[in-house]
């Protein structure tokens, strides 16, 4: 039995110096959304909570991302869930579409294996490139020319603790670089050549390497040794991205903007189904100071089927510890690895 972290008492303040009644400057940040138009009943209702909780209190603006326009119906009501600014914005074609080197035979092939390998979406080209744009696109688009911290929001995700703190601020003060709150496995499956073509590329870079980088847990082959095997050398554990608050100056950094590039000429966001999930995490693992990953055990959050579920009396219909509704699915909860090889805070 591993001890569970969430069950420690997170009521101190965490964020002292960075209150809303602070007069000290705001962070250059958005809370970024990258979403479909028939997905706004669920966008709705995780704005809700993101205001509730955060957002009415520091006012941050929202901006929203898609590769087609927003209809009407859809800024409007977005509009009137915040009193922050909302910058709807669509991405172009050059940074969406499938790239011209990508092999569509090929990509109809593997992906039937794919499919016969259970591994979910699969088949759907909108999936490949909603992933290759999270991994190496998002920040490149015109409209976060001039905006450094982000935090993703997905619809249909739950946010229950009070945060009174101003999170970005507590990233730029504590010299944080990197936040998340649930680490997972993988499908080894999607990924298979992810660490092989990831090691080709050190190989050719070794100076980007970060000194104090997390490598000992992106290779740990104990907890998993199956995922291991299947992923050619890459435990599979990730932060999972569908929550992270992100300095973007890490991902336009060269190391990690080369790193993008290449995975993206070898294929795999089409030939495999390499998700932004574990190319941010490998990206940030072997280039980022392991000391500028911060984990948000404060904050509550809920993306169907895992929960990161504090022990605060600041949290509503989050039950203190929780990590899923299954409890046989509690090993996929690989956070503690992340806690043995690099750091717990
Ligand atoms: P899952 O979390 O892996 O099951 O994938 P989701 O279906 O939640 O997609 C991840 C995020 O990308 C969500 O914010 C979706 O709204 C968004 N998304 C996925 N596919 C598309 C797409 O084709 N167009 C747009 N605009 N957003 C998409
Ligand atoms: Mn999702």
């Amino acid at each position: 039995i591993t001890s569970n972290p969430l069950l420690d008492d997170v009521d101190e303040p965490v964020g002292i110096l960075t209150r809303a009644t602070d007069d000290a400057p705001r962070a250059n940040a958005t809370l970024l959304v990258l979403v479909r138009n028939n997905e706004l009943k669920g966008l709705l209702g995780t704005m809700r909570d993101v205001e509730r909780t955060f957002n009415s209190k520091f006012n941050y603006p929202w901006t929203f991302f898609n590769d087609k326009p927003f209809s009407d119906v859809f800024k409007r009501q977005v509009r009137a869930a915040t009193k922050a600014e909302c910058r709807f914005e669509t991405i172009p074609r050059e940074h969406w579409d499938t790239p011209e080197w990508i092999n569509n035979d090929i990509t109809e092939v593997s992906n039937k294996i794919l499919v016969e390998d259970n591994i979910m979406y699969a088949q759907m080209g909108s999936y490949h490139r909603m992933c290759r744009w999270n991994s190496g696109m998002f920040y490149k688009h015109p409209a976060l020319k001039d905006v450094r911290w982000y935090w993703r929001v997905e619809p249909n995700t739950r946010y229950f603790c009070s945060i009174d703190y101003d999170v970005f601020r507590y990233m730029e003060d504590n010299d944080k670089t990197y936040g998340y709150v649930i680490n997972i496995y993988d499908a080894p499956q999607s990924i298979r050549t992810l660490w092989p073509t990831t090691l080709e590329f050190v190989a050719k870079h070794p100076e980007y390497l970060h000194p104090n980088n997390s490598l000992a847990w992106l290779v740990d082959g104990n907890s998993r040794p199956n995922h291991h095997r299947i992923a050619n050398g890459y435990s599979t554990c990730h932060f999972w991205s569908n929550f992270e608050i992100g300095d973007m100056n890490f991902f336009r950094s060269e190391a990690y903007d080369k790193y993008f590039e290449y995975l993206d000429q070898a294929g795999g966001f089409f030939y495999e189904r390499w998700g932004d999930a574990p190319v941010h995490s490998v990206g940030l693992g072997l280039f980022l100071d392991q000391s500028k990953i911060h984990w948000f055990k404060d904050i509550g959050y809920l993306h169907q089927p895992y929960y990161n579920c504090p022990s605060s009396n600041k949290c509503r219909g989050c039950k203190a510890g929780r990590f899923v509704t299954t409890p046989s699915m509690n090993p996929e909860n690989c956070i503690n690895n992340f806690f043995k090889y690099a750091h717990a805070d």
